[in-house]
């Protein structure tokens, strides 16, 4: 049995370590770049409790022991009809074929007017951007931090406010920080427990002194302005901004989304046809928020299906370690066969345990057996 995965992130690692804790198929995988980023504890780059190096590993050398192949090239064409992959090494051939490519961060970002004035919270050099306006920060200083409509992960936002304000208060400078949540309930108003929202919005805005814009998204940036999507227009000198998400261009090109951009599969399996599974970011899952976590999981189910294995299927839900400066906290919504658990809370310690999970994940290659989910 000869499988291609195409992605090298949290649902395709996870998809070549399960196949051959229980298969010698051969494996190959095709990303680009072999060194793989553990980009969930970005945030905690802001206030140099981490170094880029922490974050990153091998993935050619952890896919070698295992006798995996590791082909560092781009995904150009993916053609399901005969059964290839074009890509900037070559074209390559398959029986199964695993689509892990993620969400399309940057296409999505370049689309929203103005974006040169604002820096992504997703790649690292949004990252050390954001990190540089912030050590830069003077008295007075105006920090946004937003989603662009229908944005499918606002977690980051919700912990990129929260550092802003306590780096802002470290200095010992006057300044204020604006979050903008889609939801007009505020933060976590996507899910229907109302206490989680309320909760968080009196941390935020109470504890933290950070001013939730609700109900709204960026449309436009300017210099030194965001245009909401009421046409609210707020000045700030140091903008963040998620965008929306789609499949990356390369699988809208196959034909292989639908109308809501994702790659539509058949759940719980993340199977899209009888030998093309999608995964991770760019499938339509069980939940619309995009996760590392909902990435692994829907990877295990698809290779529980896959090799019909005596197994559970997983629930996806969403688990959000915050980081936010001198205090962190967590807010857990699962819902399965056990019934609906949710949790928020706010202590320091969970930042430590992310850190502790982190290393893990970076250590093993995104090779996590425990993901604390529910079952189908
Ligand atoms: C700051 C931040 C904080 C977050 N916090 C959390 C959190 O607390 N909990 C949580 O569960 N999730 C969190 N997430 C979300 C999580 O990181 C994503 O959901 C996750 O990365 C999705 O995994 P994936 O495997 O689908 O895609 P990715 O991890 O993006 O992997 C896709 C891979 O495909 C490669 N690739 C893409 N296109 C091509 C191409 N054309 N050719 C070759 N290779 C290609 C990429 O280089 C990449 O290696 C956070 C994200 C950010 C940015």
């Amino acid at each position: 049995m000869k499988i291609l995965v195409l992605g090298a992130g949290y649902a395709g690692l996870t998809v070549v370590h399960r196949i051959r804790e229980y298969s010698n198929a051969e494996i190959t995988v095709i990303s680009k770049s072999k060194i793989v980023r553990e980009n969930t504890i970005f945030p905690l780059l802001l206030t140099d409790e981490i170094n880029v190096k922490d974050t990153e590993f091998n993935a050619e050398e952890a896919l070698k022991r295992k006798g995996i192949e590791f082909v560092e090239a781009d995904v150009i064409e993916i053609s399901p009809q005969s059964n290839e992959v074009k890509t900037s090494k070559g074209t390559f051939d398959y029986d199964y074929l695993f689509i892990a490519l993620g969400g399309a961060y940057e296409e999505n970002f370049e689309k929203i007017p103005g974006h040169e004035h604002a820096f992504m919270h997703h790649t690292l050099e949004g990252f050390l951007g954001l990190k540089k306006a912030l050590e830069k920060a003077e008295d007075g200083v105006k920090v946004f931090v937003g989603n662009a409509r229908n944005s499918p992960i606002e977690g980051p936002s919700y912990q990129v406010a929260l550092i802003s304000e306590y780096i802002l208060r470290k200095k010992g400078i006057r300044g204020e920080v604006y979050l903008a949540t889609q939801s007009d309930k505020g933060v976590f108003g996507i899910l229907p427990v109302n206490q989680i929202s309320e909760k968080a919005n009196y941390y935020f805005e109470r504890k933290r002194g950070i001013k939730i814009i609700k109900g709204t998204y960026v449309k436009e940036i300017r210099k030194g302005k965001v245009i909401l999507g009421n046409d609210q227009e707020i000045e700030a000198d140091i903008i963040s901004v998620l965008p929306t998400l789609s499949a990356p261009e390369v699988v809208r090109k196959a034909g292989l989304t639908d109308e809501s951009g994702f790659v539509p599969v058949k759940l719980p399996f993340f199977i899209y046809n009888e030998n093309i599974y999608a995964a991770g970011d760019l499938a339509k899952g069980m939940m619309p928020a995009k996760t590392a976590r909902s990435a692994m999981i829907s990877a295990e189910n698809a290779v529980t299906h896959l090799l019909k294995l005596n197994k559970n299927y997983y629930s996806q839900g969403v688990l959000c370690i915050m980081e936010g400066g001198d205090d962190g906290g967590i807010l857990r919504f699962d819902k399965g066969k056990e019934g609906i658990k949710a949790l928020l809370d706010f202590n320091r310690t969970y930042v430590l345990i992310k850190k502790i999970y982190s290393r893990l994940l970076v250590n093993s290659a995104f090779n996590v057996p425990y993901h604390a989910s529910l079952t189908f």
